[in-house]
């Protein structure tokens, strides 16, 4: 009998295949207590355990350092030292012999490393902890005989559907593309950075399935449909040619929309507007320039450091900043600033904070770490050489960031004209406008600044106070909320009257209502994912201006709720494509 899980859509596309479940977190260890005399078999218990995952961790160091070279093998050492660190396994083997059972006295003992770890003053030990966590989760496995959920080691070729509680973005970017087709996940939402970079890699996704790992044993046959948000478990056999068909359908549409993506993004009263694309990952670079998008509006660099051992150099960072550029052939290219923090941890991890998001992040980190920041605005200005790289800054709240990001970005120059390396001097300086603070006072930002990026996913996080990335609260993210649309509007207002451009690089931008709802705003330019490239494109070439504006101004005149808002402009986009 199939069962049909219900989801979020987060990224489109049909897989079907096996279930891989992933159970990748710490187990439940009980309290056992041992005699003297069963002291050193355990001890003995505890060295074979910590054999074996030495074992397991050499072999997937080995294959992450043949897929993914020696930067992302490194994790890898990291863990592995933990496992022959003398202090760690003396404490270990102490409360074996005050007689306790080797899981329990492992787990005490990776727990208070864990704590000791997140409250280090040094940011480096900071980040171990998330190396603490998969060892402990490791080594606990094996003593507890439960089995091996490794994310990496599922065999090439079988297209399975990776099922878990929560994937974190370091993880989603160590999947084997080869082996897992799509992914679903219990947590998370369209806008989380899961979904993001499922997007990103073209993997197809459902999240928010809120309990589904619990009802599935792992290994049975299932359709996921990244479009409708469904998990079909133990499909029917129509159901499942039905799928294939859905899936044949998608491609002709994508085709279709193919012939749109190279036409002028014009309305037709003839306003211009700009579509360009986001990039997450560097690898993404050629296709995104495909698009028919006009350059890229966010490249998310956070994503060259999450999950690694340790930060990209200059070079490396030079070399990532340089492909984009080159691919995009002379065609702006904005490059923001690393945004570490909430939910892209770096290296392995983050300080323990009680609110991630209200957090240490973003550009306040940066300037927190001139040396690092640093390091990124040089990798900048070097490729700038190679293309119309802007640079932008994530998260402010205060023109002061800003400042104080130019006095960083001034002695960037300084360092590489001391060193006599080619690079650009002036580079134009923007920011995202992510929270109600910015919006709202965004004209006291605009002297300081060249260009203006609204970040819907995060302005909507913050203005109606609701985490992007809780399912529980997926209902209540909607970001035609009219205090979301006034703050907007307001940005987009002050734009217009300095001459600076805004544009909107959220998920908001790659929806069609939404982008009618953004043009009657006043937003002329978006970023959306490079595969929504076409579809915006086609909606913009489908309406007027002066019909968008018409309708967001009847639906903030007479609405109170984002319900309302919606059910105006759906009405209106009916007439606007003549539909109704
Ligand atoms: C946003 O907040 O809308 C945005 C584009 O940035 P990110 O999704 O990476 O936070
Ligand atoms: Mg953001």
């Amino acid at each position: 009998m199939d069962s049909v899980l219900r989801g979020i859509p987060a990224s489109a596309g049909i897989v079907v295949g096996p279930v891989h479940l992933l159970r990748w977190e710490v187990p439940e260890v009980r309290q056992r207590l041992i005699l003297d005399e069963e002291i050193d078999a355990e001890l003995a218990r505890l060295h074979a355990a910590i054999d074996r995952a030495r074992v397991r961790l050499t072999t997937l160091r080995t294959r992450a350092e043949a897929q993914a070279g020696p930067e992302e093998a490194a994790i890898f050492d990291v863990q592995l030292s933990m496992l022959t660190d003398g202090e760690l396994l003396k404490s270990i083997e102490a409360l074996i012999k005050q007689n306790l059972g080797a899981e329990k006295a492992f787990d005490i003992v990776l727990l208070e490393w864990q704590q000791h770890f997140a409250r280090h003053a040094t940011p480096m030990l900071r980040e171990r902890v998330g190396d603490l966590t998969d060892v402990h989760i490791r080594v606990l496995s094996i003593l507890l005989d439960l089995p091996d959920h490794d994310p990496v080691d599922v065999p090439k070729g079988s297209n399975a559907i990776l099922v878990t509680h929560d994937l974190t973005p370091s993880l989603t970017l160590q999947l084997d593309r080869e082996a897992i087709g799509a992914i679903a996940t219990e947590e998370g939402t369209a806008t989380a950075h899961v979904a993001i970079l499922a997007r990103s890699l073209g993997l197809p996704a459902v999240v928010g399935l809120r309990s589904a790992a619990k009802t599935l044993r792992g290994g049975e046959l299932a359709i996921l449909d990244g479009t409708e948000g469904t998990l079909t478990i133990s499909p029917t056999e129509s159901e499942i040619a039905d799928a294939r068909l859905r899936a044949v359908a998608d491609q002709a549409r994508d085709e279709e929309l193919r012939e749109v993506a190279q036409a002028e993004a014009v309305t037709l009263d003839g306003v211009a507007l700009v579509v360009r694309a986001n990039v997450d990952i560097p690898e993404e670079a050629e296709l995104a320039a495909t698009s028919g998008a006009d350059g890229v509006g966010l490249m998310r660099t956070e994503f060259l450091v999450v999950g690694r051992a340790h930060m990209p150099d200059e070079d490396e960072q030079y070399r990532a900043y340089r492909r984009v550029a080159e691919a995009f052939a002379g065609r702006p290219v904005i490059i923001r600033t690393f945004d570490i923090g909430g939910d892209k941890l770096p290296v392995g991890g983050h300080p323990h904070e009680a609110n991630p998001f209200l957090g240490w992040r973003a550009i306040r980190m940066c300037l927190d770490e001139p040396e690092l920041f640093k390091v990124q605005l040089r990798a900048l200005l070097r490729a700038a050489v190679h293309g119309d790289i802007r640079i932008m800054l994530p998260l402010v709240v205060t023109v002061d960031e800003v400042r104080e990001a130019r006095v960083l970005l001034d002695e960037s120059v300084q360092e590489l004209a001391a060193r006599r390396v080619p690079f650009r001097s002036s580079v134009p300086l923007g920011v995202m406008v992510e929270t109600p603070a910015a919006a709202l006072a965004c004209d006291t930002l605009v002297r300081d600044v060249d260009f203006l990026s609204i970040g819907s996913n995060d302005l909507v996080q913050y203005t109606l106070a609701v985490d992007r990335g809780n399912v529980n609260l997926a209902p209540r993210f909607t970001p035609l909320h009219p205090a979301v649309l006034r703050l907007i509007r307001e940005v987009a207002a002050t734009g217009a009257q300095h001459d600076l451009p805004v544009a909107v690089c959220g998920e908001m931008a790659s929806q069609p209502l939404m982008v009618f709802a953004l043009v009657g705003l006043g937003v002329r330019q978006f970023s959306v994912s490079p595969r929504a490239v076409p579809v915006v494109k086609r909606l913009l070439r489908s309406i007027t201006v002066a019909a968008a504006n018409d309708a967001i101004s009847s639906a903030l005149s007479t609405s109170g709720t984002a319900r309302e808002v919606e059910l105006i402009l759906r009405r209106r986009l009916r007439v606007a494509l003549g539909e109704g």
